[in-house]
């Protein structure tokens, strides 16, 4: 038995800032039992699951994890991760999907996002600069231009046309939201504003997680289903 006053740790990868940290156990497993089974001879072995919940030095979020336990069951101990959990491409501020993102790039979105119900000119504004961020973290920064930048980060294979015409868009976008001489941005751009933003942010640093995750799901399903024939 470990001691109550003992504080544990467990060195893993954060699912929210993506850092190898020891994250501090804060609620060590938490039994829920779920079935009894008697396997004759006066022997009862039960089914319970173990809650762990874990909190990250480095961004200060939680996760929440899962294993199964009983005495029949083989020593080695599968655990579920049952939050953070992989959403869709929607982002608000206090969505734990922008630890995704590099910290450069996360800072720049953060403040579009602070911005985005007061002022669509700033919020274009801001959201170049996300851009800009972008291309600095994706190493494609060419005479300090956005327009050069983002067909850098095309030649080099990093995004496909279609995100590059998506990226230019926002850019010009921007370019308004920017110069009082080129009119100006209102609320109605902010949605469209919005999802180009989104979708160059998604491609670049969601979709190689969401490879990484399906990939894992699919490696454990395959498991499970060998073991069960
Ligand atoms: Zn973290």
């Amino acid at each position: 038995m470990r001691s109550e006053n003992q504080e544990r740790y467990i060195k893993m990868e954060c699912g929210h800032c993506k850092n190898d940290v020891s994250m501090k156990v804060v609620v060590d497993e938490l039994p829920v039992p779920l079935e009894s089974t008697h396997h004759g001879d006066g022997y009862y072995s039960s089914l319970k699951a173990y809650y762990d919940l874990l909190l990250c030095p480095a961004c200060k979020e939680v996760t929440l994890r899962k294993h199964l336990w009983d005495d029949h069951l083989e020593p080695e101990v599968e655990y579920k991760i049952l939050y953070p959990q992989f959403i869709g491409a929607t982002h608000n501020l206090d969505s734990n999907e922008l630890y995704h993102f590099p910290e450069k790039v996360r800072k720049a979105y953060k403040a579009a996002l602070t911005v985005k119900s007061i002022d669509a000119n700033a919020y274009g504004v801001l959201l170049g600069r996300t851009l800009e961020s972008v291309c600095i973290d994706q190493e494609t920064v060419v005479k300090g231009n956005l327009y050069n930048s983002l067909q850098e980060m095309s030649k080099k294979g990093k995004i496909p046309d279609k995100l590059f015409s998506i990226a230019r868009r926002l850019k010009d976008f921007r370019n308004v939201g920017a110069h009082a001489f080129m009119g100006e941005l209102t609320e109605e751009e902010i949605p469209i504003l919005e999802k180009l933003c989104q979708m160059i942010l998604s491609y670049l640093y969601e979709l190689p997680m969401l490879d990484r995750n399906s990939e894992q799901v699919l490696d454990s399903l395959k498991k499970k289903n060998a073991e069960s024939r």
